[in-house]
Formats: C-alpha cells, structure tokens, sequence
C-alpha cells in the first residue's frame, strides 16, 4: 500500500453472504457467528476501535484484504478506508467520531472490522436438521477411499418413511423450520425408487408440520438416466456428483467393480444433466495420487460453470493399504496452488469461500467444523442412528427412539466435535474461526485424540492466505456489492 490519498477505487466491497450447497459436501453445517446489523441511529453512546484480530494482505497498488476471522468474511478496502480503519487503532468515543464516517463506522462494525464495546456477536444456530439417509450399502464403483464394507443390503420403503417420521418428530421437538434428505449409501441410484417414493412421503409429512425440505442425492454419477434425472429435477431434489479428475485421475481411484474407467460415464452424466437444465455440484476428494491433475480438473469444471468443493482423502480401515492416496503435504499444497491459478484466470462470479479448503469455511465464522452431535443423523438401512457417516458402523440409538436428536447430542462416546477453543494447538491460531480444527473424525484417526489441531493443519495454513487473496481477486473483479 502506498499513499492514502486515492479516492478514484470502491472504498469496500464486502461479499456476499454465499452459503452453497458446499455447505451439505458430505458432512453437515455448523452452526455459524453472527454480529447484528446496525444502522446509524444505533451506533448510540460508547467506544469504537480497530478488530483485536483485524489482519491485512495486499492485493493490488491501492487495495488490501482486510478481515477479522473471529467475525466474518474477507474483504477489499482501498487506502483511504484503510488508514481511516487504522486511525481506530485507539478506541474513539462514537460522539467524538465526525458524523460524516458513521456509516462507515456501522458498515465496518458489521463486517466485524470494528468494534463497538455494546454490539457483541451471537451463536447462530443451524437452523437445518439434516440426515444421511443411507438406503443401500450396495455400489457399482470400487473407490479406493471407500468407508464402506459393501453388501447388497438396502433400506426398504418401511424403514425409509419411519426415518422420516423421526427426523420429523426431532425437528418438532427441538424447533428446527427445516429438515435435509441425504440420500447416500453406497450408490443411491441403485436404489432409486426409494428416492423418488421417500421425497413424496417426507414432502406431504414435511408439508403438515410446516416444515422446510430440503433433499440431494449424493451419487457417483455413473448411471443416473435421463428419466431418472428428470423425475428428480420434477420432485425437487438436488444433486452431488463425485469426480475427482479427469481420466487418469479420477481412474487411479474411482474405478468400476470390474476395474473399468469411470471417468467417461461421470462425464456424459454431468453433460446429460445440464442439457436438462440441472446444475450438479461436484465434490472433489484429493488424494496424494490425484493433487498433480487438479489443475486441469478445475479448468474443465469452470468451463462448464459447475459449483464445486475440494474435500481431503480421509484414510479408514479399508483405505490403509492404499499409500499412494496419502496427503504428502508438498503434492497436496503444489497441486491445489496450480488449481487455484487457474482459478485465478477464470474467476467465476460465485465466491469460493466455503468451497476451496477441505472441512475449512472462510465465509462465515464458526466454531466446530460440522454439525456432528448436533444437527446431524446418519440413518443406516435397518435404521439405526450414527453421529457421522464415518461411524456408521458404530450406531447409538434407532429411528424407534421417541427423540434421536437428543440421544445423539448426550452421547458422550465415540466421535466427538469439540470447540476449535478446546483444541489445544488451535486456541491461538488466526485461522481457528474458519478452519476450526478440521474434520474430528481424521484427527482422532490420526492422533488418537480430539482434543488438537488437525494432521492437515501446514496444508491448511499455506492455503488459506491463497484462498483469501482469490476472493479478494473476484471481489475486485466483479465490484458487488461496493459498499461506498
Ligand atoms: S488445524 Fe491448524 S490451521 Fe486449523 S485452527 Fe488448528 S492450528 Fe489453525
Ligand atoms: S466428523 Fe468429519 S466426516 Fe464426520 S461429518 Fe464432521 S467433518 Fe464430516
């Protein structure tokens, strides 16, 4: 940053608030800080002062990052608002501040770039109730990555719309406005009856409660039909679709029970279903063995304007063998940096925030990784109730149970999702309120602890300032919304 007398650039842009469907991936939402908005009128008596956490990244001659992670999302601000930001490093009676900045002073504090001694944040509770509904164990891909012992065994129609009826009877209980589908397995498909016969049973039942629903599939995308794809798109339901690169690398891991290629099939899917107007969201799990062919994945999914997340390789029991998928911390960071400059020559308009680093949210401040003991059910095809897909095999209680939510949230065993504050390694970290420790279940299966920061943590510190500086990029690339 140079002189500060530029005026001619936006003073602040500030992103939009962009929650995607990244935030379903695989896993589920945590709940979320929130500061309130303010107007002018409420700036009222008191001190205002520079966030404690406030940090800085340049991005071009006359426009930084600025962002307080404990708060909010990244930022652009020119020089002017910059030194203006700077002039609060000593807390300022509002009365003594000239009237002319206090909507800069509201804007600012809202962002949490600001802080005024009577605004503090809150908690957001997530306000979705979400489960994985995992109606067959049964696949037509080998992946090597897998977390399942595969078996032909599948949710029938009866167990499906009890689960339905218990999610809709915790989310009574505990106020939630909306419930979330995930059917999963397995391949989902291969069961799709159930699909289509459980949206239109949890759609009347959601309905009569007055209850949002919200519904994906999550597939391998190697045989959705156009029929199939069609009553989807007419029922509602979203879709995620697993690629992991193109041919030699989604081929290297992801391949069909006869060793066959999937990469075409995954393609001529996600083709099919934008011809019909469907957006598909693709998850990406990076691997050691998949890292080099990053670049070029992201270069073809941007071309085709798809909505994407990256999600790291987590080892299981049935993956251990498999070395090459190991996260090399060079071959992740290398790979994910030439994806992220090819991002950078087509940036698109939607922010990447939630979306570019693993279980990491830059969009919002948080303080657990996921939903896990919370607001999150993973229902198997007999219907018993896990806290996390990753622990499917180990259920706690049954959708028989008069309220599974809560046998959930008091279960003290197995997985637990601490506060990025109860990690020890992490209590200090500037990046604690977006990265917030990672996903539990890899950290315990590679520290046998929960208590500490997350085996990925130098992959996830080398990355986020890349991500914050794209974001950056796009702002100023799209300008929206400039808030002076
Ligand atoms: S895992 Fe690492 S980067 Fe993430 S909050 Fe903990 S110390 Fe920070
Ligand atoms: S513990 Fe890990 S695998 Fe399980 S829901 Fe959370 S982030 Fe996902």
């Amino acid at each position: 940053m140079n002189k500060l007398s530029l005026i001619d650039w936006p003073a602040l842009i500030a992103p939009n608030q962009v929650k995607q469907l990244q935030d379903d991936c695989d896993c589920a939402c945590p709940s979320t800080t929130v500061l309130p908005e303010l107007s002018f009128s409420r700036l009222g008596e008191g001190e205002v002062q520079l966030a404690s956490d406030l940090q800085t990244l340049p991005l071009t001659d006359h426009q930084c990052g600025v962002w307080a992670s404990s708060t909010n999302a990244p930022c652009v601000v020119n020089q002017s608002l910059y030194a203006i930001l700077n002039s609060f490093a000593t807390p300022q009676l509002i009365s003594k501040v000239t009237p002319e900045l206090w909507p800069m002073v509201a804007r600012c504090t809202e962002l949490g770039l600001l802080t005024l001694d009577q605004v503090k944040p809150s908690v957001q509770k997530s306000d979705v109730l979400v489960a994985w509904l995992h109606i067959t164990n049964s696949c037509n891909l080998r992946c090597k990555y897998c977390y399942l012992a595969k078996t032909e065994e599948a949710m029938t129609a009866e167990v499906g719309r009890a689960a339905i009826d218990a999610l809709l009877r915790s989310a009574e209980l505990h106020h939630y406005p909306a419930i979330k589908l995930k059917f999963a397995g397995g391949e989902p498909s291969l069961n799709f009856p159930l699909i289509l016969e459980l949206q239109e049973y949890a759609t009347t039942q959601a309905a009569q409660r007055g209850i949002r629903l919200e519904s994906v599939v999550l597939s391998n995308g190697v045989g959705l039909t156009k029929p199939q794809l069609l009553q989807m798109q007419a029922s509602g339901i979203e879709l995620m679709i697993s690629l992991d690169g193109m041919e030699k690398e989604q081929d290297a891991q992801r391949t069909f029970a006869n060793g066959a290629s999937s990469f075409r099939a995954v393609s001529n899917t996600i083709e099919r279903a934008q011809a019909l107007g469907t957006t598909p969201y693709i998850s990406v799990t990076i691997s050691g063995q998949t890292a080099a062919g990053l670049a070029d994945l992201v270069g073809w999914l941007l071309e085709r304007d798809l909505p994407f997340s990256f999600n790291f390789y987590r080892e299981s029991k049935y993956s251990t063998n498999y070395k090459e998928l190991e996260l090399d911390e060079t071959k992740i960071i290398n790979g994910m940096k030439a994806a992220f400059r090819v991002i950078e020559a087509n940036l698109p308009p939607r922010s990447l925030l939630g979306s570019l680093i693993d279980r990491s949210d830059l969009s919002v401040a948080h303080h657990k990784t996921c939903g896990v003991g919370e607001n999150y059910l993973v229902i198997d095809p007999q219907g018993q109730i896990a806290k996390c897909h990753m622990e499917i095999e180990r259920p706690i209680t049954t959708i028989y149970t008069a309220d599974p939510l809560a046998v959930i949230r008091a279960e003290t065993s197995g997985i637990q999702n601490l506060l990025v504050e109860e990690k020890e390694d992490c209590r200090a970290c500037q990046w604690k309120h977006w990265c917030t420790g990672g996903c539990s279940w890899a950290t315990f299966r590679a520290t046998g602890r929960y208590d500490t920061k997350s085996p990925n943590c130098q992959i996830y510190k080398a990355l986020y300032p890349e991500a914050i500086r794209l974001e950056g990029l796009r702002l100023l690339r799209y300008g929206l919304p400039q808030i002076f």
